[in-house]
């Protein structure tokens, strides 16, 4: 690992001062939460920050769970596993705890915090591996050996000729199917961010996100009622713990007699960014939810798709386990 400096911020404020270049993938300022995906890539050389600043000071300020009838408030800092284990977050949002259950393994939960998990980076063999000259995320302009490489992981949806890389996260589907909101603070002060505005598209493989210097992710807000009440998760991996997702969904059901009032669907494993499909959702309002509607659903969810070779799988899974977690859904309890 290079030398850095290392700083606390013991307040929003002087994490403010930062002045993080957090869009990129090679800021020279990087801010330090539960370190699980900082430290890693700073350790395979592919993260070179000369400046780390650790925000776990904020934890006292900014890790609270909130749970009203307008929905969930979760503080940024605060651990997966906390959100886990709440049992007002299971009741009212189960898609919200299972993402958290499923995801890695109960140490990196306990380490791990929402904002960190929302922003880690790409799984790609090719990302983080620097023996490799070529990876537009990591050396803009170098080309993406993912391509005719291999490409078993790959995104399908909302990838271009510049990087096929997939969004790994299981808590950012979530936040894409049910329109959550992100708090920020930063040198400009406090705004609040349509959460599928925070990840940027594949045009700019090196720029991650939309979050200005020195901005720091302060909480979450999901909006709730019927679809988060029969909200579920459903994650396939290549084993069945300690994974990343080949295919996720993340689905919310609002059924009257078993018609569909209002649906959520977020996609994970498929797409380089946390992916709403909303054309799935709007073709399913007004029908009931039966296997033929899902599978019409799931046929619209992917359309679109691109492959490169090794993840040709990858569009009948994502449409399969869409199907299967609808199904879930509609037998849910709500
Ligand atoms: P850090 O490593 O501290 O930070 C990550 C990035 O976010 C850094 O660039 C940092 O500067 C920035 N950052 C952190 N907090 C903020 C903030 N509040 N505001 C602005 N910027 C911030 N994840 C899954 O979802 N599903 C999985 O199945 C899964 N499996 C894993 C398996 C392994 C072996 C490992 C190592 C990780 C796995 N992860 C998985 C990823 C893990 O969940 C993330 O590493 C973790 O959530 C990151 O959180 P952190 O607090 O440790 O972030
Ligand atoms: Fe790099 Fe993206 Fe290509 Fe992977 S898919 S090698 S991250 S440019």
């Amino acid at each position: 690992m290079r030398p850095f400096t290392y700083d606390r911020a013991e307040d929003v404020t002087l994490a403010a001062r930062a002045h993080t270049g957090q869009g990129q993938t090679d800021a020279p300022v990087q801010f330090l939460a539960g370190g699980t995906t900082l430290l890693d890539l700073m350790k395979l050389d592919v993260l070179r920050p000369d400046r780390v600043v650790d925000i776990t000071p904020l934890k006292a300020r900014h890790s609270e769970i909130e749970v009203t009838s307008a929905g969930l408030r979760l503080g940024a800092l605060a651990s997966m596993a906390s959100v886990e284990d709440n049992p007002e977050v299971k009741r009212a949002f189960p898609a919200v705890a299972q993402s958290m259950a499923l995801a890695a393994s109960p140490q990196l939960r306990n380490m791990a915090t929402l904002g960190g998990n929302v922003l880690q980076r790409t799984r790609c063999p090719y990302y983080r591996d620097p023996s490799w000259a070529e990876c537009n995320k990591r050396k803009p302009g170098s080309g993406c050996a993912a391509i005719k490489g291999f490409n078993r992981q790959n995104a399908v949806l909302g990838v271009d000729d510049r990087c096929i890389a997939q969004y790994p996260g299981d808590f950012g589907v979530v936040l894409a199917a049910f329109g959550a909101e992100v708090e920020v603070a930063g040198p400009g002060g406090a705004r609040r961010i349509p959460f599928h505005t925070l990840h940027r598209p594949a045009g700019q493989p090196h720029l991650e996100h939309s979050l200005q210097p020195g901005e720091v992710i302060i909480a979450f807000r999901i909006p709730g009622g019927a679809t988060a009440r029969r909200s579920l998760y459903l994650k396939v991996r290549d084993r069945q713990s300690y994974e990343f997702a080949i295919a996720s969904a993340a689905v919310g059901l609002d059924l009257d007699g078993g018609v569909v009032k209002q649906a959520r669907i977020g996609l994970g494993g498929m797409a380089y960014r946390p992916w709403r499909a909303e054309a799935a959702e709007a073709a399913l309002v007004g029908k009931p939810l039966t296997e033929d509607s899902a599978h019409a659903a799931a046929e619209i969810a992917l359309r679109g798709a691109v492959t490169h070779g090794h993840n040709d799988y990858k569009p009948e899974l994502g449409r399969r386990t869409l199907v299967r977690a609808l199904m879930q859904a509609a037998k849910m309890e709500a």
